[in-house]
């Protein structure tokens, strides 16, 4: 149909950036302190009992082999002049807030997407320009570096699914261009898993059926993909065409409107390193939760539901639990209160098991309402650190003084830079 085409048309004019800061967390750090910059550096947990682990990692750390999710002692062998600092939730606020007003200058549509990356749609600055997207890129990217001393990765492309993928194709401080006459040979070579929302489970059932890369999804047919995932199967595959058409949108909160097709947040990890103490488990609990909430708030959600998934070392056999909790919350510390419970009634956290990987999990969502929206109309922003505070003041009053650092310094999914796509994306119930 001529209406169809039309749009199609118009959706591929867009021109859409996708931001993602490099190793955020040890750059905010090294930014932060200049006598760390250049300097082998983790961000990293208590180093009680050997147990600590690495949770993000500066470029010099990464050359000699430091790995996310490690025992801070293995790291420390690897490199010996290693520095490890414990994590600072406000300063990665802080760089998180200033990268965005670094945006917010060339476009009002900026939606972020965890602390450390954001889409950006600029087809309306770029159509009032003599300006190339590459062009603005670059100094965006610049900016960034001049401004804050962190690098970014950025994809340009004409959707958000592309510009993603263009911003893990190739980083550190670096532009990655696609476009309708090179999609083909940069995005359909790579393993289907790379693509956004394609998960774990997805990837497997989709190389079952013998589609391994983007290119074989993108051309797969449809009834096979209907039968294998149903839905998704089509939307994926709409996907790996470059035909998704969802808008940047914009983080406001004080909006109305909710994405009714998200089911579920969640977030896991699978640590190379056994968890086999309590801290150690504590602090993972605290960082899926603080991102899964994050998410939540960002999108306008609270949550009845909270679940908790297990792996245990052993076998690498896992099971869920969850919990539906009296009042919908997307407050950091009901959220990661209530996972914590569900484990410690089923875990013993010591040697005699240990787990691989938690994953905590949001469901049974509530848009936030509308006299809630009255409150926040009138201070979203307090609103929201009151909400902050009094997670943090629920979990001191719990666990004490230290945990408090722990939990609520420690952060969002973008701290892990172990298996960011497969496992820590925001999706609809039954993506992965
Ligand atoms: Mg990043």
């Amino acid at each position: 149909m001529p209406e169809d085409g039309l749009l199609e048309e118009r959706n591929r004019r867009r021109v859409i950036f996708h931001s993602d800061m490099n190793a955020f967390y040890a750059s905010a750090e090294q930014a932060e302190r200049p006598e760390l910059r250049g300097v082998p550096l983790v961000v990293g947990g208590h180093e009680e009992r050997r147990h600590g682990i690495v949770l993000a990692k500066s470029a010099q750390a990464k050359a000699v082999g430091v790995v996310t999710g490690e025992a801070l002692w293995q790291a420390r062998e690897k490199c010996p002049g290693l520095v490890v600092v414990t994590p600072r939730y406000d300063v990665y606020q802080k760089y998180s807030r200033l990268a965005r007003r670094i945006y917010y200058q060339y476009t009002d549509l900026v939606e972020p997407f965890g602390l450390d990356e954001a889409w950006l749609d600029l087809t309306g600055t770029l159509a009032l320009s003599s300006r190339s997207a590459l062009d603005v890129a670059c100094e965006i990217s610049q900016r960034v570096k001049d401004e804050l001393g962190c690098t970014v990765s950025i994809g340009v492309s004409w959707n958000k699914v592309f510009a993603k993928f263009g911003s893990d194709y190739r980083k550190p401080d670096a532009v990655t261009v696609v476009v309708p006459d090179n999609y083909r040979d940069i995005v359909w070579p790579a393993s289907v898993g790379d693509l956004l929302y394609v998960g774990s489970a997805t990837r497997a059932k989709l190389h079952s059926s013998g589609i391994d890369t983007v290119g074989d999804l993108a051309c797969a047919s449809p009834e096979l993909l209907r039968r294998r995932l149903g839905k998704v199967g089509g939307m994926l595959r709409t996907f790996a065409r470059g035909e998704d058409a969802t808008p940047v949108k914009p983080f406001d909160m004080a909006r109305n409107e909710v994405d009714r097709t998200v089911k579920s947040f969640g977030n896991g990890l699978t640590a190379p390193h056994d968890i086999a103490c309590e801290a150690d488990a504590r602090a993972l609990i605290w960082l899926l939760a603080e991102s899964v909430a994050q998410r939540l708030r960002e999108a306008r959600f609270r949550a009845r539901t909270v679940s908790v998934g297990v792996r245990d070392a052993a076998d690498l056999s896992g099971y869920g639990r969850q919990v539906t909790l009296p009042r919908a919350t997307n407050v950091t510390g009901r959220i990661a209160r209530a996972a914590w419970d569900l484990l410690v009634a089923n875990e013993p956290l010591d040697d005699t098991r240990p787990l691989r990987g938690l994953h905590v999990r949001a469901s049974n969502l509530e848009p936030m309402d509308a006299p809630q929206q009255l409150e926040l109309a009138f201070d979203p922003r307090r609103r929201a650190l009151e909400d902050l505070d009094e997670a943090v003041d629920e979990l001191r009053r719990r666990f004490g003084n230290t945990c408090i650092q722990r939990g609520t310094e420690l952060l969002d999914e973008s701290l892990l830079d172990l298996d960011v796509k497969r496992d820590n994306v925001v999706h609809p119930v039954g993506w992965f």
